[in-house]
């Protein structure tokens, strides 16, 4: 790997991937924006198992893995055939009474459109498989590339999209959706689980496995360089206080326009040294998503017919009634997932959004701890939207015994997607927007 001859920059109009880590290869300082406090610093030369910390606020900013490309290539293949297996045979089946129902992990999707939930559908499809598929499929077409020595056409715009698909993909939170609904049921009829439940387990832990080998510094260094610093750039000190910016994307650092704003040189993303209209659009989002929790938890959310009598639940009602049945265990899961997730990721966000202006160092650390954990949490409310479209596409035994959907699922579900939506717009980097004390501001930093 490293007894091939030095490569610079590829000509224009003729890429070459160089295989070699870009700190054996460039004698030039590497300079990183920290995306969540602006921090700018040099990384240093990574080795593979090592990674990068921002030292002011501990955001990652680089992880180097062994051979990433073979390994990402790996673990996405590997999880596309979980995939493929886990659309093609059946995901579950039950029976009571001598009726019964037996269906494939698509199903979960479809019958909610025959109780015209579309909306609701196309959520629970898109996160579970369609977008995991995309993804993976990009991956493979990036890696393909990276691993003959010349990146594939579109390669930078699809190396751009993965960066956005990443919070959509939901399969893990599906698996705790599939194990609360089977727990639900487990007492009322015979649960048989398929061969396609099992391969969607595991492909849910490979697509996890994919998504944490993708090396973005080591990929975007092997696609398109690593273009000289912006000239005067200091380290020590914040972008936006010296016009500069890292990419959201691949993480160069940019010299921004006189307003604020720019595009990458090297992978083409928009750059702006804030969010904007961060907290407008924050306070927004927040107030649309605490409006949308209210009807969530006045509906019912699914009904269940058994024997003829029709009896609607709510988010507490079903949590009540799991209570009443001994499994308390589900209960906390539901308890916490459908109520503890969104209202606290709401006060969380609000408070953030209410403290940003009076923060200083002294708290700034805290204040983005608090802000990655509601930006890692907020998927996990998904649960219930996809306990409701599993139990909905298994119990279908007429009046014997049936599960429908109710309104409260469709607003449940455009109250994730709004707070999560809410955490994205909120721009953490203005949580260290502080005048630093006069003395530290002309200690610190080395000029480039
Ligand atoms: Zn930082
Ligand atoms: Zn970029």
């Amino acid at each position: 790997m490293f007894n091939q001859p030095l490569r610079f920059l590829p000509a224009p109009g003729e890429p070459r991937v160089d295989q070699t880590p870009p700190e054996v290869r460039t004698s030039r300082r590497r300079l990183r924006a920290c995306h969540e406090c602006d921090w700018l610093v040099a990384l240093p030369p990574l080795r593979s198992g090592q990674r990068a910390d921002c030292p002011r606020c501990g955001h990652i900013l680089a992880t180097r893995h062994h051979r990433p490309a073979q390994r990402s290539m790996a673990l996405a293949m590997a999880a596309m055939v979980a995939l493929l297996l886990a659309i093609s045979f059946p995901f579950v089946s039950f029976s009571v009474s001598g009726f019964g129902n037996r269906i494939e992990l698509t199903q979960t999707a479809t019958t909610l459109i025959g109780f015209d939930q579309p909306l609701v559908a196309i959520a629970v499809i898109m996160t579970i498989a369609v977008l995991p598929g995309i993804y993976l499929l990009c991956v493979m077409w990036l890696q393909l590339g990276l691993l003959q020595g010349q990146p594939l056409p579109a390669s930078r715009g699809i190396a751009r999209a993965l960066a956005h698909l990443n919070p959509w993909m939901m399969a893990d939170v599906f698996i705790i959706g599939a194990l609360v609904s089977l727990i639900k049921v487990a007492d009322l009829a015979q649960i048989e689980l398929g061969i396609s439940f099992w391969a969607f387990c595991a492909f849910a832990l490979l697509l996890l496995a994919t998504t944490q080998s993708i090396d973005s510094d080591w990929m975007w260094f092997s696609l398109a360089g690593e273009p000289l610093a912006p000239e005067g750039a200091r380290t020590g000190a914040t972008a936006a206080g010296q016009g500069l910016t890292g990419c959201p994307t691949c993480g160069l650092v940019n010299r921004l326009e006189a307003d604020g704003r720019g595009y990458c040189r090297r992978c083409g993303e928009r750059l702006h040294a804030r969010l904007p209209h961060s907290l407008q659009r924050t306070w927004a989002l927040i107030a649309a998503s605490a409006l949308m929790y209210i009807p969530a938890n006045v509906y019912p959310i699914m009904t269940t017919t058994s024997l003829g009598h029709s009896a609607p639940s709510t988010i507490i009602g079903g949590v009540v009634e799991l209570i009443q049945m001994g499994s308390w265990p589900v209960a906390v899961v539901i308890f916490v997932a459908s109520v503890i997730v969104p209202v606290g990721k709401l006060v969380a966000l609000a408070w953030l959004c209410l403290v940003v202006k009076r923060s200083d160092e002294l708290n700034a650390s805290n204040r983005t701890r608090l802000y990655r954990l509601t930006e890692f949490i907020g998927r996990w409310s998904m649960v219930d939207v996809f306990v409701v479209a599993i139990l909905v596409a298994l119990i279908r035994a007429g009046s014997l015994m049936s599960i429908t959907p109710g309104p409260a699922a469709l607003a449940f579900a455009a109250v994730v997607v709004l707070t999560m939506l809410a955490a994205m717009t909120f721009d953490p980097r203005l949580i260290w927007d502080t005048p630093l004390p006069r003395d530290s501001r002309e200690t610190q930093g080395t000029t480039e």
